[in-house]
Formats: structure tokens, sequence, C-alpha cells
């Protein structure tokens, strides 16, 4: 018996792309709000699916109200491919700033339309359906796939992909595709890390009326501390061998997308004052003030360079009586822009779209941070019209949708040996 061939895969999925279309509308008609929904029909939906698909799948997680779905289909030997999506969408919000119903699921000629269309129903379509493709289709997989869908990212993640990874569903695999929205012309192969810190002033409380006379004003002196928190965006991260080039790629992609000159955001340090609460009523010196900042930190950084700032930044505010609390969340990390997935994803990528595609780390971070720790060479790729995304009218683009399925078709079949 002859060995089914990539073309012959292929020619099953063209067939088929309306399915693929139609699929992404179907998930978009389950309202999986996080928070405030629930995620029991889109479980069942994506179990019902994989049945139909001859794939036999299990539920698993560590909390029933954010269950996840495993698959494998394959063999044990060989090289070894997750593939991640998650189902749960941001809430629509405000209707009234719909200029359609977030949950009809409408197909237009271009688009597809709702809440969870670019983030990420779209990506779980993509990735479902190549599964089922590549099990319709009877190709011999030299390796195997695993699917993990989970519905716990959009609040916190802790009983999505991080439980999966914690209680040994990623264990020696070898690569992994998450296919978050991106845009067609860039994979996402690194992300940056994570701090948060609380900048605390302790004053000395008296009588508002004797303000300036008496006590110590708790919120002027946090104001002087927060006049440097430009002091952590001079920290630059540090890059070496082909981390250089994804770097440059990664400036391209930011400025592109967030205007000129924001490509500094992806090797510098970013601080946002976020949060800020002090004094109890007008008339009370206030003794206490706080102040929250998210800080980003590049490729290279460590914690111990954001406390050595945080200290700098007291002391250059020349007032006594404030300290930090520091709680240091995750290192920058990256995939190799040389590994095998990143290298197919490429290759069909360009092909399809007939444009450069540029492998770049994301200015932000995500749940591939979880397989990376884990060593898994993880990138993200998946079908985007960025605008919509947590805001309102939400859409993405059918033939976004339909070359992404093709695109990922095409890797795993490189990837599995499927000539
Ligand atoms: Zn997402």
């Amino acid at each position: 018996m002859c060995e089914v061939t990539k073309k012959q895969v292929m020619e099953l999925a063209q067939g088929k792309l309306d399915e693929l279309v139609q699929l992404v509308s179907d998930l978009i008609q389950i309202p999986s709000e996080n928070p405030i929904g629930s995620q029991r029909e889109v479980i069942d939906f994506v179990k019902k699916y994989l049945a139909e698909s001859q794939i036999p799948c299990e539920e698993v997680g560590g909390n029933p109200d954010f269950p996840c779905v495993v698959a494998k289909i394959g063999q044990e030997d060989g090289f070894s491919v997750i593939l991640n999506g998650h189902v749960d969408v941001v809430p629509a919000g405000d209707r009234e700033q719909w200029e359609f119903d977030p949950f009809s699921g409408e197909i237009t000629e271009k688009e597809i339309l709702g809440r969870g269309t670019s983030d990420m129903k779209a990506g779980v379509a993509g990735i479902l359906f190549a599964m089922r493709m590549l099990t319709e289709s009877g190709a011999k997989l030299n390796g195997n796939i695993r699917l993990h869908i989970v519905s716990d990212e959009e609040s916190g993640g802790e009983y999505g992909t991080k439980w999966l990874s914690e209680n040994g569903y990623a264990e020696n695999a070898d690569a992994c595709l998450v296919a978050e929205p991106t845009s067609h012309n860039t994979i996402e192969i690194g992300q940056k890390g994570k701090v948060e810190l609380i900048f605390k002033s302790h004053g000395v409380s008296a009588h508002g009326s004797l303000a300036g006379y008496k006590g110590e004003n708790a919120i002027l002196k946090l104001m002087k501390v927060l006049e440097h928190v430009d002091m952590f965006r001079q920290i630059e991260g540090r890059y070496s061998g082909s981390q250089i080039k994804a770097l440059e790629n990664s400036k391209i992609i930011a400025n592109q997308k967030n205007g000129a000159g924001t490509g500094e955001v992806i090797d510098h340090v970013s601080a946002n004052v976020g949060m800020i609460t002090g004094g109890v009523r007008p008339n009370m010196v206030p003794d206490y003030c706080e102040a929250t900042l998210d800080l980003r930190l590049p490729i290279g950084v460590g914690p111990e360079e954001i406390e050595e700032c945080a200290k700098a930044i007291i002391d250059k505010s020349g007032v006594s009586g404030v300290e930090y609390d520091m709680d240091f969340q995750a290192y920058g990390n990256a995939t190799d822009i040389n590994a095998p997935i990143v290298e197919a994803i490429k290759k069909h990528a360009e092909n399809l779209w007939k444009t450069e595609v540029l492998p770049a780390y994301q200015w932000a971070s995500s749940d591939a941070r979880e397989y990376r720790l884990k060593g898994i060479p993880t990138i993200q790729y998946g079908p985007s019209n960025t605008v919509g995304i947590h805001s309102y009218n939400e859409t993405v683009d059918i033939e976004d949708v339909k070359n992404a399925g093709q695109i990922y078709i095409r890797s795993l079949c490189d990837l599995m040996g499927i000539k």
C-alpha cells in the first residue's frame, strides 16, 4: 500500500476549507466569556468535534469550572508536537458599542464576526481542523501530535496551560505551536519577563489644617519617588548569537504595529505606574501611600537589576521612609529562530502569503512561557485582526483563517515526516 503523501493531505484539506470557516462560526456562537460565563458548553463542543473526527480525547484539569481537553494522534516514538489553544474569551462588555451581535458568528463575504474570532477561536479551529485532516487522510505520522485545549487563559490561567504543563502533559515534547493571534507576517518566538513592584511611602499623620507645619505627607513623598521611574526604562536586555537577528525583526514588527519609535520597548524594561492608593480623608495629612508598577523585562534582565534600580530611585528622590515590595513573576524567554517549528511555519506562511514572515519577540507575555520553561521550542502563530481584540467589533478575515489552517497542516506534515 502506498503511503499517503503531503499533496494528498493538502488536497483533502483544501476541499474542506469552508468547513473550517463554519467551525470558527460554530465556536463563536458559544459565549464562553471569562469571567462571567461557563466553559462547559464550549468544552463539550470541542470533545464532540474530536469524537466525530475519530480522535480519542480526555477531559482533564484542576478545576471543574475550567476544564482542559487533551488528545494525541500518531505513534509514541519520534518527534512530538503540542498544539495549544484557549477557548475562553474576554467578556463582550457594553453591547451598545458593538456594530453586530458578538455571538452571532456571522460569516460575511470577507470576515467572520464576533467575540473570540481573533482571540482565539479561529486559531483553535485551525488546530482542530489540522488534527482532523491528518487523521481523516490516513497519513502515517512518524511521531505524534498532542492537542492542549484550555479554558482558563483570559483571567489568570492557573487551570489552563500552567496546569497541563505542571501535571506532566508537556513532558518530552519537541515543539509547541500556540495558535494565539499574531498576524500572518510574524511568528512570535519570545516574550518579556514580568515583575510587579510596589513602592510604599510612610509619613506622619496630623490635622489637615496644619499641613506643611506638622506631619509628613506620604503622598507627596511618593510623588518624588515616582518622578524617577523612567530610570527603569534605561535598563537594556542582553542578546547573543541568533537572538540579535530576532531582536532586529522584533523592532520592525513593534514599529509597524504600535507606531514609529516603539521598537525600543522590546530590548528595554517597560514601567507602568498602574495603581496608586493613599490617604483617608481630605482633612488628614496622609501617613501612608503606595503605588503599584507593572514592569516588563527584556531577555537577559533578572530581578536583581530591577531591585538595584528600585533602590537607586528611592536614593535619587532624596526622601526617607519609602520602601518597596517586589513580586518577580517570570524571566523573559525565547525559542531559537532556527528551531524546526519556526522554520516550518515561516516557510509555508511565506509560500502561501507571498510575503516575508519575520520571527520576532513580543513586547507582552503569554502562556507560551509555560512550555519554554520546560525547554520546549515554542512559537505563537495565528489568524488575527488586531483592532477588536479585547475591545469591541472583533473580527477575523476568512483568508487568514483558511491560510493559517493550511500553514498548520503543511508544517505538521514536514515535522511528522509526511513526504
Ligand atoms: Zn488569547
